[in-house]
Parts: structure tokens; C-alpha cells; sequence
């Protein structure tokens, strides 16, 4: 039979097929060679009066996120509101780890019902409007959540985003999630812990909505600092007429990105975030050499 990973938790998975639910443990030789993940698709055997199902292939995966681990997802939700204060660098590392592994993201914006909403929505417009799509939603009054639902509808989605930001409250709102559902997630009373190997998918009708624990930091692994640029749409129409084509719109002479920033048609703000994850993959790859 074959079914997808909806939950993973150490070395159990829960595997959905066709609607039916099986608790799964792995065959030894796979667990060796593979870590297996949620959104996988594995083939998997049940013998009739056996407790659990065994993995016994993984089919090849379309992509994998690593933080949080979710593999062949579709959109990425990175969700800000008006409070925690948004970590912007943290938005701008998920969104280049979406371009990486092919994936859209769309940053939701959530507490809308909130004041100081309309500031935020005008920073993020104005920083990331024409290269992410951008929802503001409430989890509280239901606002907007029509559009979102319209726009995950039949796709995997994943969560992603500072804590407190309202993923839960979010996940709940989209999916109607029962109180019981809600339990079965588990990673509520877990929250704060290592909680990056206990993952559920959730699915409601056409929605499938993955939710992980929140998380402050993130780096990207094995990208060359002059890769980084590559990543970042809003700087493409420029990048093409820097002298240098190699250019990293850094220190380099005549770098059309960094007149682009000059004359406001590229955000200051991300511009400067650019500079510092240039600055972090240069360190890191100098530790590698
Ligand atoms: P998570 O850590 O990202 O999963 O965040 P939670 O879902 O646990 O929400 C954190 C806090 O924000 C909770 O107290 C929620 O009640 C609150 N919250 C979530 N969504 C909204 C919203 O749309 N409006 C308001 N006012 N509060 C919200
Ligand atoms: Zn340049």
C-alpha cells in the first residue's frame, strides 16, 4: 500500500491513506539509510492483527524543508503579527529557503483585528509586495480567512514563523479543529522542548496544514555567499547591469543593486537584512574552509 507521513513522532508515523489512518513503525534497513518525514510518501505493509503498519520504501521526494522538517509541501506560510514585533530577518531566511527547495511563500498577517496592523501592512507592502503574496488575516474575527483557504485549498502547507504569532490560533480557525484534534497534536504541551521531530499534518476537506513549533532562529545550510543574491527577486532587474557579473552588491564598484537601494526603488531595510546574511554565509563558509 502506499500512503503519506501526516504525523512523525521519534520513530513512529502515522500514515494516511486514502483516509485511513495507520500507526507505522520502520523496517530496519530504511531507518539506516533514511530519515523519513512528514509529507513523505512511503509504501507500507499490515499484517491483520499486528498493532502497527511497516514502512517498508520512501518514494522520491518533490522537495524537503528542514526547519521545520516537512517534506513535497507547496506553499509555506510565513506568519508575522502586529505583536511579537517581527523578526524580518527570520522572514527573509524562510523566504529564500522557499526559493531553494521550490516552494511559494506567502507571508500571512495575522492579529489584523490589532492595532498597529495598518503600519505593519504598509512596511510589509512596501518591502515585499510584487515578489511574495501577502494575506492579512485575524484568527480571532475570521478575517481574510476565506482568501487563505481559497489559496492553500489542495495544496500541502506548512507553518512557519516566530512563536506566538498565532500559527495554533491559525490552524484552528482554518481547519474548525476539535478540541481533541487539537490534542492530538501533542506538540502544545511540548512547545519550548525540542519539538522539531513531533509533527502533524492536519487535514480538513481540501486544506492540509502542517504545524510545527515556533522558532527564533534558522540558517540555511550550504549556500555560497555569492548564491545569496540569486534568491532575491526584487533585486533580479537590477543585478544584470553591475559591472561585475559575479557581483555581490556589497562593496563592489558600480553595482546597480546598490544605486537601485540609492534611489529608493529597492527597500533599504531588506537591502541591509542582505548584507547581514551575506555577512553570516561569509563567515560560515570561512569556518568551512
Ligand atoms: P503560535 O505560538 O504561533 O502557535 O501562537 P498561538 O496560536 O499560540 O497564539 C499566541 C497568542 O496570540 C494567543 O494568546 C492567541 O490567542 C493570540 N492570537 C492568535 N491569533 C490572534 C488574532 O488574530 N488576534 C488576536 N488579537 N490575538 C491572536
Ligand atoms: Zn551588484
Amino acid at each position: 500500500m502506499i500512503g503519506q507521513i501526516v504525523r512523525a513522532n521519534s520513530f513512529r508515523y502515522t500514515v494516511n491513506c486514502g483516509g485511513q489512518r495507520c500507526d507505522c513503525v520502520v523496517r530496519g534497513i530504511i531507518k539506516r539509510q533514511d530519515e523519513l518525514y512528514v509529507g513523505d510518501y512511503v509504501e507500507f505493509e499490515r499484517t491483520k492483527g499486528q498493532r502497527y503498519g511497516v514502512i517498508t520504501a520512501v518514494k522520491p521526494r518533490r522537495n524537503l524543508l528542514i526547519r521545520p522538517y516537512v517534506s513535497n509541501s507547496d506553499i509555506v506560510l510565513i506568519v508575522i503579527a502586529t505583536v511579537p514585533e517581527t523578526d524580518f530577518l527570520l522572514v527573509d531566511k524562510l523566504i529564500i529557503n522557499c526559493h531553494i527547495e521550490n516552494i511559494r511563500p506567502v507571508i500571512v498577517l495575522n492579529k489584523s483585528d490589532l492595532e498597529g496592523c495598518a503600519a505593519l501592512e504598509t512596511k510589509v507592502r512596501s518591502e515585499y509586495g510584487g515578489i511574495v503574496d501577502i494575506c492579512v488575516v485575524s484568527a480571532e474575527t475570521g478575517r481574510g480567512l476565506e482568501e487563505l483557504k481559497a489559496l492553500i485549498s489542495g495544496q500541502v502547507a506548512v507553518l512557519a514563523g516566530q512563536s506566538a504569532v498565532g500559527k495554533s490560533a491559525l490552524l484552528n480557525a482554518l481547519t474548525d479543529s476539535q478540541i481533541s484534534e487539537v490534542g492530538e497534536l501533542s506538540a502544545r504541551i511540548e512547545r519550548g522542548k525540542n519539538t522539531t521531530r513531533n509533527i502533524t499534518m492536519i487535514s480538513k476537506g481540501d486544506l492540509n496544514i502542517v504545524d510545527t513549533c515556533g522558532f527564533s532562529s534558522f540558517s540555511f545550510p550550504d549556500l555560497r555567499p555569492e548564491r545569496l543574491a540569486y534568491y532575491y527577486d526584487d533585486f533580479a532587474e537590477y543585478a544584470d547591469k553591475c559591472r561585475f557579473r559575479s557581483c555581490t552588491h556589497n562593496a563592489e564598484p558600480e553595482c546597480a543593486v546598490k544605486a537601485a537601494v540609492e534611489e529608493g526603488r529597492i527597500a533599504r531595510q531588506r537591502y541591509d537584512r542582505y548584507l547581514v546574511l551575506l555577512e553570516e554565509l561569509s563567515s560560515d563558509n570561512k569556518k568551512k574552509d
